[in-house]
């Protein structure tokens, strides 16, 4: 069929990674996965691996599962592609209605797309252009966060925070507005979570007091900012930003890239403090992991400031190609129903707990700085000093050598810089996520020592 040896090498001469320094890439033992088992993976020669970020954060029943394999075999058979563009397609509104009906209250739109970074750039554009065409031609800036992570089209880094990801591409950005991330760890505000009455939330408000006239919307990651390093919110924080955003008439964004169906304990992490967004971004987990496919809920309120005759222009001229394909809506509706049929987000509760056990002996290693956590969602910082909380320096490679040593021991993992990030599938058995922890454990302990 193929030679192990020869895709090593084929894939070092003709793939460019992403994310990915190519030079170390290149200096290296690629890994070549060729199959997926529940919640493992195994390469070309044999070996087997936990998939320990669900194939970077997607992943919900495990590789392989029948019914999604069905799902998708069963639609190939009878319709592959067909354009959304002025035409429907039935998986494509058994999915949106399976949609409506699990989202939070008021959401009662879907237009799809597929990838995050698109689902997110899509709300930019129609909050943008629903004030335009209400009238309010100033609102053209957005808010977001500092650490932000939504994505590497042009739109979606302009609204980015990550400046290792983001700062050479500045001077192609569009300007927006950065509220500070409640990076309770290294508090932006310098102070301490016991005592600051989320100050956070009172610099946001000024930010919107001051900005509301030009501003569309703010858009935030909520519960968690994944890509920064796991941040988790603390309790409060997102309603009260929500909370003044509506105050002061802004639209308010959700990007569930990476929180919805189900890791962060819910279906989706809004619920958790009872948001009701104007637009919810979804991608990653929407089928399960199987195939690429997004999702831009909205209101009717904003729909409807799209309404009008067919030469106002109103139109949302906005459409990818593959933009509600039916194989992948069709995996997706088989993935909503195995969480009814399997119960997988009450199953989920007590997965949680475990991994929560299994983290708190990490405190007791001495470079581990913080753990985070929420729901199926894990950063553990490791820091070079735990006491003034200063980190690797980069060129040690702190984090890539975790993940090394994880491989080594039957782990794939992923880190974010020094950060490292668990994500199990939901479907994780228990055993399994044990044993994730502890080569986790075991590979932060080899590398930084005890
Ligand atoms: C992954 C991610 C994105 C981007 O999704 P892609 O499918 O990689 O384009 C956007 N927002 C968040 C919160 C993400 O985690």
């Amino acid at each position: 069929m193929y030679d192990g040896r020869q895709l090593t090498e084929w894939d070092k001469k003709y793939i460019w990674h992403p994310f990915t320094q190519m030079k170390d890439y290149m200096g290296a033992e690629p890994l070549i996965i060729e199959k997926g088992e529940g919640c493992y993976l195994v390469d070309v020669d044999g070996n087997r691996y936990i998939d320990g970020v669900s194939s970077l954060w997607v992943l919900v029943h495990g590789h392989g599962k029948r019914e999604l394999v069905d799902a998708i075999e069963k639609q190939s058979k009878v319709l592959c592609h067909s354009t959304l563009l002025g035409l429907g397609n039935v998986p494509s509104v058994l999915l949106a209605k399976k949609l409506i009906d699990i989202v939070p209250r008021g959401l009662s739109r879907v237009f799809y797309s597929d990838n995050g970074s698109t689902s997110v750039e899509i709300s930019l554009k129609m909050a943008y252009q629903y004030w335009q065409q209400r009238g309010e031609k100033r609102k053209k800036r957005f808010i977001s966060l500092t650490n932000a992570y939504h994505g590497d089209t042009i739109g979606s880094v302009s609204i980015g925070g990550i400046n290792l990801f983001h700062q050479v591409y500045r001077p192609l950005l569009f300007k927006t507005y950065k509220a500070p991330s409640p990076y309770c760890y290294r508090c932006p505000l310098k102070l301490k979570r016991e005592d600051c009455d989320l100050a956070c939330v009172e610099v946001f408000e000024k930010i919107v007091k001051a900005r509301r006239d030009e501003v569309c919307a703010v858009i935030v990651e909520p519960l968690v900012q994944g890509a920064a390093g796991m941040i988790v919110q603390p309790p409060g924080w997102l309603k009260a930003i929500w909370r003044i955003a509506k105050e002061h008439g802004l639209l308010f964004v959700t990007d569930e890239v990476a929180t919805g169906f189900g890791r962060t304990g819910n279906m989706f992490a809004c619920e958790e403090e009872g948001v009701n967004p104007d637009f919810l971004c979804v991608a990653k987990g929407i089928t399960g992991g199987y195939l690429p496919l997004a999702a831009t809920l909205t209101t009717e309120e904003v729909f409807g400031g799209f309404l009008g005759e067919f030469d106002e222009f109103k139109t949302f001229f906005h459409g990818h190609t593959y933009t509600g394909n039916p194989l992948a809506c069709a995996v997706a509706v088989e993935s909503l129903e195995l969480f009814e049929k399997e119960r997988v987000l009450a199953r989920l509760k007590d997965k949680i707990r475990v991994l929560e056990s299994g983290l708190a002996r990490f405190r007791d290693l001495p470079h581990v700085g913080d753990i985070r956590q929420k729901g199926f969602m894990v950063g553990i910082e490791l820091v070079k000093s735990r006491k003034t909380k200063r980190p690797y320096h980069p060129g040690e490679k702190t984090g890539q050598k975790v993940i090394e040593e994880a491989r080594k021991r039957g782990v794939i993992i992923r880190p974010l810089g020094d950060v490292i990030v668990l994500m199990p599938p939901l479907a994780i058995e228990e055993p399994v996520l044990e044993e994730l922890v502890n080569v986790t454990f075991e590979s932060v302990k080899a590398v930084t020592g005890t």
